[in-house]
């Protein structure tokens, strides 16, 4: 058996294809931008930017190291989502051809240079960044009457339709619009804006979670990343024994337990529950014991032929991510950023 590795393999055609199914839900004159901040959600910002290039209109980001990454191969549209934060910094960005989002009043000076797309953000309910109706009239009134810009804002719940906030925030959002010339191009809908709001879309589409399959409440979208390890050793434990850190978990039986590579050092959160499942060999085996620093321990006692070298799954597109996140009250796009460095990454379909 070769050293044993955590390995993360990120399928390519998968997340193409996701983005394909996204593009069908807009109407024509909306753009999809492919939102790729914190290493393309995990996935890797090089290969997946360079592997989707041709099928998206722009892409967001939010450092501008990883924007001069993506410009190094792409010459399509490029937002900082939130904006620069010094005359060195907009001077590149304007060198790169990249857009800037506008948020405070820090971030005025960026007005000064009429060699730049602005994308101005407004405060409609999330109370993150953004500037209030308010605060925006005074700018538009002062500076932006005679200049083109973007008009955008983010949604805190699109994930969750029956949320009264998402209402509250597409009323202010189209009353600002509609308040100044209405003519700007607009930009609110996140994945789950396109998925549960789609007459919000207007003229781009800012997609993260949905090209990787992250988003609870569609089946159609598929995992991207399959996350898995090798078995390294397998123990009889008998009935009344106790297993792993703090002896959470007593045997009720006598079992079998399998020892799998793979720890919350890989990025495996240490908080998982007992009876998580995980797949190995086809079969559903769940997590048994506390989660250490390298490894994990699951319950193979009803699994026929489970031996030292089988691959077990941790997430894959059959035994969704979303089913990880939901069973332990996380979430999908933690889960895809949170593996770390030393995990083996291999490219699939690339
Ligand atoms: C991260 C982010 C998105 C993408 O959101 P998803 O829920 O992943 O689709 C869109 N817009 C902004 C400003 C963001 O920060």
């Amino acid at each position: 058996m070769k050293e044993p590795s955590a390995e993360l393999i990120i399928d390519i055609d998968i997340i193409r294809n996701n983005i394909i199914y996204l593009k069908s839900l807009l109407n024509p004159n909306s753009k999809f931008m492919a939102v790729l901040k914190a290493n393309a959600y995990g996935h890797g910002l090089q290969k997946i930017a360079d592997g989707i290039n041709d099928i998206v209109d722009g892409f967001g980001l939010v450092r501008i190291e990883e924007a001069l990454n993506v410009r190094k191969f792409s010459n399509k549209k490029i937002l900082l989502m939130q904006g620069l934060y010094n005359k060195a910094d907009l001077d590149l960005a304007i060198k790169n051809n990249f857009d800037s989002v506008i948020h405070n009043q820090d971030q005025l000076f960026i007005l000064d240079n009429e060699n730049i797309h602005i994308w101005l953000k407004i405060n409609t309910g999330m109370n993150r960044l953004g500037f209030s109706p308010k605060e925006f009239s005074k700018i538009y009134k002062g500076r932006l009457i005679s200049r083109e810009f973007t008009l955008m804002s983010h949604l805190a719940c699109s994930d969750n339709p029956s949320d009264e906030l998402n209402s509250k925030q597409f009323d202010l959002f189209n009353d600002v619009a509609k308040s100044y010339q209405d003519t700007m191009p607009k930009s609110i809908a996140n994945t789950g804006c396109i998925l549960n709001f789609p007459q919000q879309n207007f003229d781009w589409v800012r997609s993260g979670i949905g090209l990787f399959g992250g988003f609870i409440g569609n089946d159609i979208l598929e995992t991207a990343m399959t996350f898995r390890s090798q078995i390294i050793e397998i123990k009889n434990i008998k009935k009344g024994d106790r297993i792993g850190y703090n002896g959470r978990v007593t045997a009720s039986h006598n079992m079998k337990i399998a020892l799998v590579y793979a720890g919350y050092a890989d990025g495996f959160p240490q908080a998982t529950f007992d009876n998580t499942k995980i797949s190995i060999n086809n079969y559903s085996a769940s997590i048994f014991g506390q989660v250490s620093m390298d490894l994990l321990s699951i319950d193979i006692t009803k699994i026929p032929k489970c031996k030292i070298g089988d691959w077990c799954i941790f997430w894959d597109k059959h035994n969704t991510i979303k089913n990880l996140a939901a069973q332990n009250n996380l979430i999908s796009y933690e889960l895809m950023t949170r593996i770390t460095p030393r995990v083996k990454v291999i490219f699939k379909n690339q």
